[in-house]
C-alpha cells in the first residue's frame, strides 16, 4: 500500500511517513539510505549538523528514483542564522546532497538566546523564492517563537518539527501550529529508544490485537493523529517493519489509550537549552 501524503499550506505534498538519519554514521549513510529507498521510503529527513548529507546524496543519485518521486528535507544549523551564513549554509547543503533543490528546508532550532531566527527565516523566504527550496519550515519552535515569526515575517512555515511521541505530545504547540495551518512533524517518534514506550500496556495490547509489533503500533498512532514522521533505524529488517503499517488501523479506543500515555516525557533537549 502506498504512503499517504499530507498537503502543506503552500500546496506541496509530503509523504506522511519517511526515514530519518539523525546519528547515522556518515560512513554508513549511503548503504543505510539505499536500504531505506529499496524498502520503499521516498521521504528522507537529514540536517547539515548530522554530517551525512553527502551520503544521502550518493544514495539518491545511485537509486535511479526520479527526483519528483522523492522528498528531501535538510536543516540550517544554529550558528548560521545571519543572512549571509544562511545563504552559504544552504548552498553547501545542496552541494553535499548533489541536488538542484530540496523539498523542505528548516531552521533546526530557534536558538533564541542568539536572537537571530527572524533574520534566518527571512533568508529562507528568499531561498524559497529562488525555487531551490520548494517549501520552508521550522523545527523545535514553541508557541512564543512561532508567534514572533508570524508577526514579523511574510511566509507561514509549512511544518514545525518537534519532539513528539505518546509520552510527550506537546499539546500547546501542536494546537497553536495546526490552527495556523502548520503541520506537525514528530521527531523521536519512537522515543529514540530511550523511553520505554514499547513496554506500555496500551501499546502492547493494541500490538497484540492487530498482530503487529509495538513499534508499528506507535507509528500507526502517529499516522492516525495526523503527524508526519520519519523513524530511524540502521537495520533493514526494522526499516521494513516500520514501513509495514498501512494494512491495519487502531480503533478509537486504542488511539485514546495510547494518547493517555502523555507524561511530559521529554527524551531530547528542551529548545530553550539549545543555542
Ligand atoms: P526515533 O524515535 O526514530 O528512534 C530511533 C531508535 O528507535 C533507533 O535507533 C532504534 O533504537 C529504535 N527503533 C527503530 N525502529 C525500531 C523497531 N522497529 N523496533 C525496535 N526499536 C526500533 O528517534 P530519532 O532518530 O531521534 O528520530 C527520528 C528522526 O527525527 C531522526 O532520524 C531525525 O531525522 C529527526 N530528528 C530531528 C531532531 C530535530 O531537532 N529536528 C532531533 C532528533 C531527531
Amino acid at each position: 500500500m502506498s504512503v499517504p501524503t499530507v498537503t502543506l499550506n503552500d500546496g506541496h505534498t509530503i509523504p506522511q511517513l519517511g526515514f530519518g538519519v539523525f546519528k547515522v554514521d556518515p560512513a554508513e549513510t549511503t548503504r543505510i539510505v539505499t536500504d531505506a529507498l529499496e524498502v520503499g521510503y521516498r521521504h528522507i529527513d537529514t540536517a547539515a549538523i548530522y554530517g551525512n548529507e553527502e551520503g544521502v546524496g550518493r544514495a539518491i543519485a545511485s537509486s535511479g528514483i526520479g527526483r519528483d518521486d522523492l522528498f528531501v528535507t535538510t536543516k540550517l544549523w544554529n550558528d548560521k542564522h545571519s543572512t549571509a551564513d544562511a545563504f552559504d549554509a544552504f548552498d553547501e547543503s545542496l552541494e553535499k546532497l548533489g541536488l538542484d533543490f530540496v523539498d523542505l528546508y528548516l531552521i533546526h532550532w530557534p536558538a533564541a538566546a542568539n536572537d537571530r531566527y527572524v533574520e534566518a527565516w527571512k533568508a529562507l523566504e528568499k531561498i524559497r523564492e529562488s525555487g531551490r527550496a520548494r517549501s520552508i519550515g521550522v523545527s523545535n519552535f514553541l508557541v512564543p517563537h512561532l508567534t514572533r515569526l508570524l508577526a514579523e515575517t511574510d511566509i507561514v512555515p509549512v511544518v514545525d518539527q518537534i519532539e513528539l511521541h505518546p509520552a510527550l505530545q506537546q499539546p500547546e504547540t501542536t494546537e497553536f501550529a495546526r490552527e495556523r495551518g502548520i503541520q506537525i512533524e514528530a521527531w523521536g517518534p519512537l522515543g529514540q529508544g530511550k523511553y520505554p514506550l514499547f513496554e506500555e500496556e496500551a501499546v502492547t495490547a493494541a500490538a497484540q490485537a492487530h498482530g503487529k509489533s509495538p513499534a508499528q503500533t506507535v507509528i500507526r498512532w502517529h499516522l492516525q493523529m495526523g503527524n508526519i514522521l520519519f523513524p530511524k533505524s540502521n537495520n533493514r529488517t526494522r526499516m521494513a517493519e516500520n514501513f509495514d503499517v498501512f494494512d491495519f488501523a487502531l480503533t478509537t479506543e486504542e488511539v485514546d489509550a495510547i494518547s493517555a500515555l502523555e507524561r511530559d516525557g521529554r527524551v531530547g533537549t528542551h529548545p530553550d537549552e539549545v543555542n
